[in-house]
This record gives structure tokens, sequence and C-alpha cells, in this order.
């Protein structure tokens, strides 16, 4: 088997750099490898998890989003022989390219913290970062009665790394709403709400409002589910570490993430796996015929859909550049968004590049949390990414820099 251009992981990024590079030149010859039946627009688990999407509105048939003209090949890579230009597929056989796209994903190790797996979707414990359990996280919010409502967030780098926090300001929101005593803390790896200060230090006015607890330097290492007790390794102002037990009667976990298992120890990945990438051209440091986007790269932007949809322009004109002698593209500034929903109706839009440099695209001060923006994450963001952004039309408004 061999395809000009092979693309491995039909997510985010990966349809849109096929239907991107398909609408600009339809004799090109494209492969997509994935071995998912469905594909998911994951940014909207947030909101099915507080109550206000249905799930079944979260995905569609993977065969309905392969953009027309691109070969699907549904299998799995399980290993990249870039010497060889090829990849080889879990069914034994090798797939041959001329250029490779690289965009699996990353992977979700909910075996790293003891017990978690065994009480998933149970005993109170939830997570928005699984489809199947993001109904369960509402069903959480809705059966609680009053108590203890853990949140956490473990080490960077993770996809969306405000959505450990926008569930809670949902359920905070319903509770206060509901007249529910609730004591909730928020347990996180990180040192602060987030990890662009401009929007850290507006997200704490948020926790104050709600009367949060923020745990900073805390991380999840065990579950008891059905004695529904939570163990933190928490690390003082010196670096010392001890072990502190903790009862919930919900919790929303965030899972432990990392590059998937057959990234790590690839000729193409760097040291912890994730595909090593100069951070402007997406074009991997080693192998110049292979790029990489999306949440499996090492490039340090935010993991979210919004940078997908900007860096799959770049990987697509590099590739046309480079086959039809055209421009090369400006490069990638590290843009990614997240929009961080502070309560059932309201939502702070952080929208930043490489550096941690604050980047609106709307007038006005980006801290303020607003109704607009809410309506833009629940409505017209899934409209973008289902009609737009995987149909490969460009969409990228000018972004200022903010001080
Ligand atoms: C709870 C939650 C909330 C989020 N909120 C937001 C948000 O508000 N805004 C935002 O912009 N982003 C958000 N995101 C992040 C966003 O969904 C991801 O950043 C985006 O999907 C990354 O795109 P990707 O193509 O790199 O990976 P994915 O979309 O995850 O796609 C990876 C694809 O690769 C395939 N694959 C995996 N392994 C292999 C293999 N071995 N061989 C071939 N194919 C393989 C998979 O089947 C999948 O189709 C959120 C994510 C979650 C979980």
């Amino acid at each position: 088997m061999k395809h000009q251009i092979v693309i491995v992981g039909g997510g985010a990024a990966g349809i849109t750099v096929a239907a991107l590079l398909g609408r600009k030149d339809k004799a090109l010859d494209i492969a997509i490898i994935d071995p998912s039946d469905t594909h998911y627009y994951q940014p909207a688990f947030t909101l099915v998890g507080g109550g206000e999407y249905a799930a079944a509105a979260t995905h569609h048939a993977q065969a309905d989003c392969m953009p027309s003209g691109t070969a699907w090949i549904k299998d799995s890579v399980l290993s990249f022989h870039p010497e060889l230009n090829s990849v080889k597929l879990a069914n034994g056989e090798s797939v041959e390219y001329d250029y490779l796209v690289v965009c699996p994903g990353l992977q979700l190790d909910w075996h790293k913290v003891d017990g978690l797996l065994e009480t998933m979707g149970s005993n109170g414990v939830c997570s928005n970062y699984l489809l199947e359990y993001a109904n369960y996280t509402w069903d959480c919010i809705q059966n609680f009665s009053g108590g203890s409502a853990l949140f956490t967030q473990p080490a960077m780098p993770i996809k969306c790394a405000g959505a450990p926090q926008k569930i809670m300001y949902m359920a905070a929101d319903h509770f206060r709403k509901n007249n529910i005593n609730a004591d909730i803390a928020f347990h996180t790896t990180l040192p602060s709400m987030f990890g662009v200060p401009l929007f850290a230090e507006a997200l704490k006015g948020v926790v104050a409002s709600y009367g949060i607890s923020a745990e900073f330097k805390n991380t999840l290492v065990a579950v008891d589910g059905p004695n529904k007790q939570a163990v933190f390794d928490v690390e003082d102002a010196e670096g010392n570490k001890q072990q502190v037990s903790r009862a919930f009667d919900m919790m929303h976990v965030t899972p432990p993430q990392s590059a998937p298992d057959f990234l790590k120890g690839s000729p193409i990945g760097d040291a912890a796996g994730w595909v090593d990438v100069d951070p402007g051209t997406l074009q991997h440091k080693t192998f110049s015929n292979i790029y990489g986007l999306g949440d499996a790269t090492n490039t340090p932007n935010a993991k979210t859909s919004a940078a997908a949809r900007l860096q799959a322009p770049i990987v697509a004109k590099a590739l046309l550049a480079r086959i039809n002698q055209s421009a090369q593209p400006a490069d990638y500034d590290g843009y990614g968004a997240c929009p961080l929903v502070t309560s059932k109706n309201s939502v702070m839009l952080a929208e930043f590049c490489y550096g941690g440099e604050v980047t609106p695209s709307f007038p006005g001060d980006p801290r303020k949390q607003r109704f607009s923006f809410w309506l833009l994450k629940k409505y017209f963001f899934p409209f973008l990414y289902w009609k737009v952004m995987l149909k490969g039309i460009e969409f990228n408004p000018a972004h200022r820099t903010y001080r």
C-alpha cells in the first residue's frame, strides 16, 4: 500500500488537514489511518457533564467526517519506519508514503491513579474526559445533596487545561441555585489556577465567589471508591511531599495524560514520546517529510482543537508548497483558546499564543465573563467545528496582543 500523503489519526487535526488539502488540490492521493468508527467533538463533553448538552450530539460516524476523495484505512498504526517512509499497521501490513502527517492525539492514563479504573463511573467518581463517563458527571451533580465535592487536575501537559475547573464552576453554580451546601475543593498538581498569569489571577476571583478551596501542588494518587476516600501527594513550599487522604461525596477526576504508547520510544518521538516538531513550521526536526500537529506534538501550545484549527492550514500549506513549489506558509504562533466556563451561562474566553502572550480575537477585556461567549461555546463553536473546520474551510479571525 502506498499513498502520496498519509495522515495518522482522523481526529480534529487529521480530518482538517485532509479536508484543506482536498479543497486545494483534488489530484492529491491522501489516506487517513484511524481505527475509530466514531468522531467526537470533545470540547462539548464539558457541557454534557454540566447537563447542558446531549451526549448524542457530540459525535458523528467517522465515515461521514472523511473528506471526499480521501482514502480511509480503518486500522491502528503500531510503529513508524521513517527510514523506509512507511508505517506498520496492527493488521501487520505496511503503508508507504511520500509525506507523513502525525496527529493521533494523546493518551488518557487512568491506570496511573491506584484504584481509579475500578471505580470510574460509580461511587460518585466521574470524569468528562471520556464521553461514557460524562453523563455520570451530570448524574453525580444532580444527585449531590451536600457534603464534599472534589475536582482534580494532574500534571501538564493535558488536553484543554481549563476543562478540570470548568465543570467545577458549572457544578458550583448548580449547587448554589439549588441551595445545596457544598464543600468544594480543587486539587491541582499545578502551582496556580491556570498557566497564563492574566487568567490565573482572574480565576482566583471566580474561585472566591463560589467559596471554593484551591489546593495547589496536590496530585491525586489513589482512590478508594467504595469508602469514598481520595489520596493526594501534597508538596509543601520546601518541596517536601506527604500523603493526605480526603473524604468525598462526589469527585470529578481529570486523568494523567501522556503521549500515545506507540509513539513512546519511536524514531519520531522525543524523550517523552511527543512528536518532535519545530514549533513554528510543525515539520519534524529529523525527518523533513514528516509533519506533526494536534495534541500529539511537543509544541508548547495549549492542547486544544482551537490550536489544531490554526495548525492544520500551516501543515496543509507546507505540504502544498513542497509538492507544487508554491509559497511556504508563515510560522504557527502557538495560538490556542480555552473558553473557561465560569457558570451555566458565562464564559471567560482565554486566547493566547506561545509564551503565554494573551491574544484575544474580540474587543474588550478578555478576563470579563460574558453570556455572549457562553453562546459561542454552546452553539457557535460546535457549528464551527463540524461545518467549517472539518470541511476544510479556513477560519482564522485576527487575534491581537493584549497588555
Ligand atoms: C473534556 C474535554 C474538553 C475539551 N475542551 C476543549 C475546548 O473547550 N476547546 C478546545 O479547543 N479544545 C478542547 N478540548 C481538546 C480537544 O478536543 C483536543 O485538543 C483535540 O481533539 C485534539 O485534536 P487531535 O486531532 O490532536 O486529537 P483527537 O481529536 O483526540 O484525535 C485523535 C485521533 O487519532 C486516532 N488514533 C489514536 N491512536 C491511533 C493509532 N495508533 N493509529 C491511528 N489513529 C489513531 C483516534 O482514533 C482519533 O480519531 C477538550 C478535550 C476534552 C477531553
